[in-house]
């Protein structure tokens, strides 16, 4: 084994503070500590972005001039680094033509496949491909699915045409397209749609006369040719394939995605579904689960394919050891989670056969339940052992297990954090007098007498998706965790199937505050409104000028301090805006002062600084609430796309915090925070239920577990195997229930 070491030497990116570490190469090594300790800052912006930068310098400077100066990491020295591949959690595009099939490069194996194996034979790979012409369904060009006009949003049956019966606006009363339908002779314009006769309802809908009809409109008189609503809507806007914004959204009110009649939402050309192995098509094929249809190939004896189809189903064996057989080859990669995507991306690096790399992780185990986390692990050791260094940000104490070395950061967030607090075995770790060493030691009890409900909200007959015709009790008033395995169900009963019933429920997910590239701490708690205000008050100028979308912003980086460089198939690169050294306003606007500060000056500070400068009790109120939630640290100009998934959970927590009397539904909430973040977090749930609201979390994570007041376990399997709900009641009672891996995963933990 290699005992060379990446060794980095005073790193000071965000909050670090000239940070010196030795990475062993070849070796797995977790970094821990609370969520904003500086993990991300170490691994990420100095680590990895520094490989990347190394790597760019090596480009011919044609290439270089297509790649932002990304500038070298705040820090003195690195050595020894080799090319980084960054798996984090950013979800995976949202171009419907992306499939898990195809991002893992499974499909062009069963392409491959049913070229060589089909029956009738004669069609090369690409023709069974639905992304090339050959092989897509004519009809809906290898979408699966069709937009149609969505007739019960278009029209309200209970009026007549003069009282406003067709509710596009392009077609509302006294509009041309409007009059053509009323003067067209064909139907009495006071008669309510419903009472129209079939034939009626027809001419309306796709009606055609031989005459055209004269129209006066505006002072003009026209000669129309009559075109029913639904074929007018449809060559109209449809057809369109240029639309403005705008139209965009009044367009989808008005339109709904239909499977394609023509190929049955299997995207492929007749031909392609008429080649078949053993009596199934590839579309039979992508739309079994992954673990299924890799029993269904090891049937086949297919002597002169072996070599494809040992390659296929080693890959399916991937997707499956790392928890996501429940997954069709057919499932588009946008609908997958962020730990969804992550584990694909996973899957895609291990079968590269690439050594002497860098990989990095960012918190793989989100979304996995304990008893996949292990298999998770075992892919982590394997990409170790190819001979690879894998560096993984991680608070699950699980994987920290498997480290060859643990570096813990801290000792708390911020301005208080950016330390290296700990540096040696995962063993060592457990004595050490640091907060992730502390929380180590000590796990919660089980909650020991839960709350009483105060009412029932009711889930009936739930089949969205795996669910098999569930019914299930919400208890209000108190804290209901909703557990399973990754696929078990959980997000379709809670997401789909309660939020569409009581949608009044105030939702905290990953991507509920990520906005626009401009949105920042300041601007979406409202604290900016009112310290804009103060600034022009100060200075006797317009409260515009301090907007980052005004004209007194800097023009270079139109206001974001820095500039954005997408590359397709990377990570967006950044780059701090040269003209503005990142302050984000013209010089004429920072000469303006409140209290001797400017307001890049202000947009630097972090809340706890803030509260020490204001005095105004409007902005110390949502300064105090950042503080409870633990994003005291916080700066207030750092963009919400900076922030990690916990932190924009937090921070929507914080904006949330006094109401009283409602439903929250939080969805895998501990996912980026450090043990001690999570406890603080069980300390608003509590505060929150204290004061009369339902909360509902779907959670893997054990200390959450055991604060249930209540709790719902789906499974048992991901997939087809699961929908079902196995247990309903309190943690005291799960721990009796036999049949159930969380059950099992709990008693283990108490033991
Ligand atoms: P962790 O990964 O441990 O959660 P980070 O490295 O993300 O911590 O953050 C460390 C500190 O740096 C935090 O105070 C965080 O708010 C701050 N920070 C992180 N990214 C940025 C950024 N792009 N701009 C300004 N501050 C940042
Ligand atoms: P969990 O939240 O427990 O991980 P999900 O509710 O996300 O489980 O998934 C349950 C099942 O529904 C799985 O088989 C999953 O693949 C499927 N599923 C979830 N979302 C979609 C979707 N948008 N389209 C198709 N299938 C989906
Ligand atoms: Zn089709
Ligand atoms: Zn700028």
């Amino acid at each position: 084994m290699s005992t060379e070491a990446i060794k980095v030497t005073g790193a000071r990116e965000n909050n670090l503070k000239n940070v010196s570490v030795a990475i062993p190469k070849n070796q797995l090594t977790v970094f821990t500590g609370v969520s904003g300790s500086g993990k991300s800052s170490l691994v990420f912006d100095t680590i990895a972005a520094e490989a990347q930068r190394q790597l760019n310098e090596t480009f011919t400077s044609f290439v270089r001039n297509f790649l932002p100066d990304q500038g070298r990491p705040d820090m003195d020295a690195i050595e020894n680094i080799s090319a980084a591949v960054v798996i984090g959690q950013n979800r995976l595009g949202g171009n419907p033509r992306s499939t898990v099939g195809t991002i893992t490069d499974i499909h062009p194996l069963l392409r491959l496949l049913f070229s060589r194996a089909g029956e009738p034979s004669g069609l090369p790979p690409s023709a069974f491909s639905f992304n090339n012409p050959a092989g897509m369904c004519p009809v809906c060009e290898g979408l699966g699915t069709i937009v149609e006009l969505d007739l019960d949003a278009f029209v309200d049956r209970t009026k007549s045409l003069n009282q406003g019966a067709l509710l596009h606006p392009d077609f509302s009363p006294d509009s041309w397209y409007w009059l053509s339908y009323v003067e067209s002779g064909l139907f009495n314009s006071d008669t309510a749609l419903a009472d129209f006769t079939d034939h009626e309802w027809q001419q309306l809908l796709h009606g055609e006369t031989p005459h055209k009809i004269r129209l006066s409109w505006q002072g003009n008189t026209l000669n129309v040719k009559y075109e029913g609503v639904a074929d007018k809507f449809t060559r109209l806007y449809i057809k369109k394939e240029d639309m403005s914004e705008r139209s965009r959204q009044v367009f989808q009110r008005f339109t709904r995605s239909a499977a394609c009649t023509a190929c049955d939402g299997t995207r492929l050309a007749p031909a392609v579904r008429a080649t078949r192995i053993d009596g199934r098509h590839i579309a039979d094929l992508t739309a079994m689960e992954a673990g299924h249809l890799a029993t269904v190939l090891a049937e086949w004896d297919l002597p002169h394919v072996k070599p494809v189809l040992n390659d296929l189903m080693a890959r399916l064996r991937h997707l499956v050891d790392i928890g996501l057989g429940y997954l069709s080859l057919d499932r588009e990669t946008r609908t997958l989670s962020g730990g969804e995507s992550q584990r694909i991306k996973i899957v895609r690096h291990l079968s590269s056969s690439l050594t002497g790399m860098m990989y990095v992780f960012d918190e793989p185990s989100v979304g996995l339940h304990a008893r996949d986390v292990h298999r998770l692990k075992e892919l982590l050791v394997k990409l170790r052992d190819k001979g690879n260094t894998v560096l993984v940000v991680e608070h699950d104490p699980d994987v920290m297990a498997i480290a060859d070395h643990v570096v813990d950061m801290g000792p708390k967030a911020g301005t208080l954090g950016g330390e290296v607090v700990f540096e040696g075995t995962f063993a060592d770790l457990a004595d050490a007098d640091t907060l992730t060493g502390r929380h180590l030691r000590h796990s919660l009890p089980l909650r020991a007498e839960p709350r009483q409900p105060t009412g029932t909200l009711t889930v009936r007959n739930a089949s969205s998706h795996n669910l098999k015709d569930v019914t299930v009790d919400f208890p209000a008033g108190v804290l209901t965790v909703v557990t399973g395995v990754a696929g078990s169900g959980k997000s379709s009963l809670v997401n789909d199937e309660f939020l569409s019933r009581y949608p009044d429920a105030i939702v905290i997910d990953q991507s509920s505050v990520t906005g626009s590239r401009r949105s920042n701490t300041a601007t979406y708690t409202g604290l900016l409104d009112t310290i804009r205000k103060l600034f022009a008050k100060a200075n006797g100028v317009s409260a515009s000028l301090f907007s980052a979308n005004s004209k007194g912003a800097c023009e270079n980086c139109q206001g974001l301090g820095m500039l954005y460089t997408d590359l397709a198939f990377l990570e967006t690169l950044k780059s701090v805006c040269e003209v503005c050294q990142g302050r984000r306003f013209s010089d004429d606007v920072l000469r303006h002062r409140l209290r001797g500060r400017s307001i890049s000056d202000v947009l630097e500070m972090t809340a706890t600084e803030a509260a020490d400068f204001f005095t105004e009790p409007k902005l110390r109120q949502v300064l105090h609430a950042l503080t409870e939630v633990g994003l005291d640290y916080l700066r207030l100009g750092q963009p919400l796309s900076t922030l990690s998934g916990g932190e924009c959970q937090r921070l929507k927590l914080a904006a949330d915090l006094h109401r009283v009397g409602s439903v929250y539904v939080l969805d895998e909430p501990t996912t980026g925070l450090h043990m001690s973040d999570t406890r603080r977090l069980l300390g608003i749930i509590e505060r929150l239920v204290d004061q009369g609201n339902t909360v509902i979390v779907i959670e893997h994570n054990i200390d959450v577990i055991k604060s249930a007041d209540w709790i719902i376990d789906l499974g048992p399997e991901g997939g087809s195997g699961g929908g079902r709900i196995l247990f309903e009641g309190t943690p005291a009672d799960l721990l009796k229930t036999e049949g159930s891996h969380t059950a099992e995963y709990l008693r283990r933990d108490l033991a």
